[in-house]
């Protein structure tokens, strides 16, 4: 890949990148609408990824270009432009992280040329956003030479994405991609926050099913799910929902919505607390059970699946290749994913994809991956 973005680049500019950076894209592993409650959640860096090759130009002009977008985007270092539309909005996502990075008290380089490549599908609920955002971040560090702490750059990205781009998405994505490591996964307690890694013992694999299905009032049912556990823990008596106990919400007499959507993220936060400790035992066995639980609740409680993903989870978890299967993301459409066994392979993928095209009529999109490395400075 980075040969191939070197060729990329000078393709498009005539000359060497003098900085390469690689972030990865992330797969949420479980820990189900707990951010914004407060509580924890798991993921995972992949193996697939955004890399950004840049050099730097003296003469003030700043030159994006994508293996994804024709053409390129010329813009001026001096007058940083507001948010982009149209063919040049992908542009916002290096453009928010310059906009980020001074806020956190981190310098930019003025002009240069840039260049993003990718071998991770965007929009596919894997954040390329978040991806392009580090990779981008650390190359522009790279340039000015500046020290930043990883974490800085994480919450740069993060900001980028919510203040810049205006998509309001928590930690999880940038975190993963920022402080992912191979054969790990990575714990964020979203209060901090604070990131933590946990060893994924060995020989397992990820399978994701994207139906690109998506709920019509998707952004709607976010808001009222949000609401609904705001109001949940006002009436229990606490600030966030990671504040109250199990026994509290089963006693307490919340009204029938609130408290199922309480019990959801309770028990959520809960099973990611209980998914560390089965991972530190080695025990994939009890893994698989806690994503099936943590699915069952989406279903039942948190009600932010869909006919589509339970049949997808019903057929995957059948298999005695595959240890769980949940949701992945927000829900109410989207994806699932399947952690398996070596032996799940190609032919077996198929077999569910071919029986769920029979039942709804339309092929989901199949990727297999595994862990991967955190962003990092490649030249
Ligand atoms: P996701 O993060 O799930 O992939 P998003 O809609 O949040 O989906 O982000 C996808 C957007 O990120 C793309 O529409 C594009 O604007 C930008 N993007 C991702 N990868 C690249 C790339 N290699 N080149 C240009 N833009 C990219
Ligand atoms: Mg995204």
């Amino acid at each position: 890949m980075k040969d191939s973005l070197v060729a990329q680049f000078a393709a498009a500019f005539g000359r060497a990148p003098e900085f390469v950076a690689r972030a990865p894209g992330r797969i949420e592993f479980i820990g189900n609408h707990t951010d914004y409650n407060g509580g924890p959640v798991l993921g995972a860096a992949i193996d697939r990824g955004v890399w950004v090759a840049l050099a730097r130009r003296d003469d003030g002009l700043r030159i994006f270009a994508s293996d994804q977008r024709p053409g390129a985007v010329t813009l001026p270092a001096a007058t940083p432009p507001g948010r982009q539309t149209g063919a040049a909005s992908w542009v916002n996502y290096p453009l928010g992280v310059l906009a980020a990075l001074p806020v956190f008290g981190v310098p930019v380089p003025a002009g240069f040329d840039y260049f993003a490549a990718s071998d991770l599908p965007a929009g596919a609920g894997l954040s390329s956003s978040a991806a392009i955002e580090l990779a981008s971040a650390l190359a522009f560090v790279a340039a000015t030479g500046a020290a930043a702490d990883r974490e800085v750059l994480v919450q740069a990205a993060r900001h980028a994405e919510n203040h810049f781009v205006g998509v309001p998405c928590g930690i999880l994505d940038q975190g993963v991609s920022g402080f992912g490591r191979r054969d790990h996964l990575v714990f964020i307690d979203c209060r901090g926050p604070r990131f933590e890694t946990v060893p994924l013992p060995a020989g397992v694999q990820f399978r994701i099913f994207n139906t690109h299905t998506k709920h019509a009032l998707v952004d709607g049912l976010y808001a009222a799910r949000h609401r609904e556990c705001v109001a949940a823990a006002a009436a229990l008596g606490v600030a966030q929902l990671v504040d109250a106990t199990a026994a509290q919400v089963a006693q307490a007499a919340l009204p029938a919505i609130e408290a199922r959507r309480a019990r959801h993220v309770v028990d959520e936060i809960a099973r990611v607390g209980a998914t560390v400790t089965a991972l530190r035992a080695g025990d994939l066995g009890a893994v698989g059970r806690l994503l099936a639980a943590s699915h069952e609740s989406s279903r039942a409680l948190f009600e932010n699946s869909t006919a589509e993903l339970d049949f997808l989870v019903s057929a995957l978890t059948a298999s005695p290749h595959v240890y769980g299967a949940r949701l992945t993301g927000g829900g109410f459409g989207g994806a699932v994913m399947a952690l398996t066994t070596a032996e799940f392979g190609a032919a077996e993928a198929e077999a569910v994809a071919a029986a769920y095209a029979a039942r709804f009529g339309t092929r989901p999109d199949l990727l297999q991956t595994r862990t991967g490395d955190g962003a990092e400075r490649i030249l």
